[in-house]
């Protein structure tokens, strides 16, 4: 139909097909998404850090905006992530942690409206986690990943700055020049383990995770220069921001998922406007990742439909904004307590959970004077001493419960039983849940063990896995039957010793442990996997292939756990067959 927009640019694209270009008018200008994992905002320059070990970022945060206070919606890599590309809080687009949960085909992805309005689309991942398995690659037309694990164990499925750059160049130089695109490139260095190159090690004065920092900013340098010479490089959005923090020690916690601290959700967040607008102004505007979405439509001249997020565009973030956070993670793999939160107005910040905490993150940054009176009022002491009633709080959990009460994303029958585990344990991720297990809503109470008392659980199963890639399998096992006697919830635990149990040939054991774990009904493919392996063992295949069957129900679709029973199934012929030889 022709309609009264079209009709007005007639004489436009006639003047344009006689000419033979392009009308331009409607088309959408580009947009450059550039994730840094597990990046601090003080190991960058632009804010703070004096080593100067990002100046490609400078660079680019001199033509842009620099926000200050922006926050991660999870300190999850694939959660955050799924959140920048839908504009939706976790508990409605349903990714709450990595390595099997997957992103619905319902969800609408900013990549999805970029192809609908005529971009080219690609998307460079660096980490297993962001695998396309896990549904973000809707809407690209080229999705180059990482490998899903490591060739060592104990290693992390990802690839080097430099590597990724250099498909996202490959990529750009492919395309047709005059169209517009949309490009997401994701950078997985700083993550731990940290090893960077000895040149930024030494010039990180030895750090070694703001060595892996300066090695990641040397790698985007030739993306940067190499979109600095497209034609309508002025017109570009390009938005760089992190997934999360690392802690580095900061609450007792060394890397990142445990705790929504601020450690660990403060990211660093630089727009880049078409034009240049609003170039080296710093935003104390209250923002979050989820903004990523909206934003990035504005600025590619897309229509901004309804999200969690709010674009920054125009810097008129109320003061009284508030956003979203947690970590499902204890909960998920441990058998903790969840925790989640908001960040409202003047800066307080509510962290729910087993025991509820409440910060002035203006005044005390680091989050080390809890501010809540643990009372049924809700009573907490203010700044200046004095006790007030906890009105920040049910607030808070007010915005908490519309966020759980809005609409989720739908799922079809297939996503909503899809698990994967592959290369998980060597990404530093238990992963041994599964996503059929309702989770508690954001604001409900909890009774679990609270994460900030029990983290000598989560050390004492990452030193067994030390322990276990050096060798020690013996060591390994004590340790970790120490946590699930203490634990009996603690799936990830279970489903290690589980596997230990095997490697040093006691199937016996392995299934008494793993049992134990569907009888508490925490029942995870991981077990089922490892319990097939237990019975194949022992020689009892009709109970392996059981578990086969109960371990290829969680991973519908899974080319890996069909071939897991396939072989099951072999075996059990093959021993069949020998038998009637033997007769
Ligand atoms: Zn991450």
């Amino acid at each position: 139909m022709a309609t009264l927009q079209t009709m007005r640019l007639l004489p436009v694209l006639i003047a344009c097909y006689l000419c033979g270009c392009a009308p331009k008018q409607d088309a959408p200008k580009s947009c450059v998404l550039i994730t840094l994992d597990t990046t601090n905002p003080d190991a960058l320059d632009v804010y703070g850090d004096k080593r100067g070990l990002t100046p490609n970022l400078n660079r680019l945060a001199s033509e842009g905006i620099v926000f200050e206070d922006a926050r991660a919606v999870a300190p999850i890599t694939i959660a955050s992530h799924a959140s920048m590309l839908t504009g939706l809080y976790p508990p409605r687009h349903g990714v709450r942690d990595n390595g099997y949960m997957s992103l619905p085909s319902s969800a609408e992805t900013l990549a999805e409206r970029a192809k609908d309005a005529g971009c080219r689309t690609g998307a460079f991942v660096a980490a297993g986690v962001l695998r396309e398995l896990y549904g973000l690659n809707q809407g690209f037309d080229v999705y180059g990943e990482s490998p899903a694990v490591s060739a060592h164990r104990g290693g992390v499925g990802d690839r080097i700055g430099t590597e990724v750059s250099a498909e996202a160049i490959e990529w750009l130089n492919g395309r047709d020049g005059e169209e517009p695109f949309f490009l997401w490139v994701h950078y997985f260095d700083p993550h731990a383990p940290y090893e960077a190159p000895a040149e930024f090690l030494k010039r990180a004065e030895g750090k070694p995770y703001l060595g892996e920092v300066a090695a990641m900013d040397a790698a985007i340098g030739p993306l940067l220069d190499r979109l600095r010479v497209e034609p309508d490089y002025e017109d570009f959005c390009v938005i760089v921001v992190a997934d999360h923090g690392e802690s580095g020690g900061k609450h007792g916690e060394a890397s990142h998922g445990l705790f929504c601290y601020d450690a660990t959700l403060k990211v660093p967040l630089i727009v880049r406007l078409p034009g240049r607008a609003r170039a080296r102004e710093r935003s104390t505007e209250r923002v979050s990742i989820v903004d990523v979405f909206p934003t990035a439509l504005e600025a590619m001249g897309l229509s901004v439909p309804e999200s969690d997020g709010l674009s920054l565009v125009a810097g008129d973030i109320a003061a009284n904004r508030g956003v979203y956070f947690e970590s499902y993670y204890g909960y998920l793999n441990y058998g903790w307590g969840h925790l989640a939160g908001w960040v409202g107005p003047g800066g307080k910040k509510y962290i729910h959970g087993p025991t509820p905490e409440l910060y002035d993150t203006g005044l005390d940054p680091e989050e080390t004077s809890d501010l809540l009176v643990r009372n049924p009022f809700g009573k907490y002491k203010d700044s200046d001493g004095s006790l007030r009633e906890g009105g920040v709080v049910s607030a808070a959990r007010e915005a908490m419960m519309r966020i759980a009460q809005a609409p989720a994303l739908e799922r079809t029958s297939t996503e909503e039983g899809a698990v994967s585990q592959e290369g998980m344990r060597g990404m530093g991720y238990a992963g041994s849940a599964s996503v059929s297990v309702a989770l508690p809503e954001p604001a409900s109470p909890s009774t679990l063990p609270a994460p900030a008392e029990n983290l000598d659980e989560h050390y004492a199963v990452w030193s067994a896995l030390a322990q276990s890639d050096r060798g020690k399998v013996d060591l390994a096992i004590a340790g970790l039957q120490q946590v699930v006697a203490k634990n009996p919830r603690h799936s990830f635990a279970h489903s290690l010793l589980g596997e230990m149990l095997l490697e040093v040939k006691k199937p016996r054991k392995a299934i008494a442990v793993l049992s134990a774990m569907i009888e508490l009904e925490l029942d995870r493919p991981g077990l089922r996997r490892n319990l097939a392996l237990a019975h194949a063992m022992l020689g009892e295949y009709k109970l392996a292939l059981e578990h086969a069957r109960a371990f290829e129900e969680f991973c519908p679709g899974d080319p890996q756990a069909a071939e897991f029973r396939r072989n099951i199934e072999k075996r059990q012929a093959e021993l069949k067959s020998q038998r009637q030889g033997g007769n």
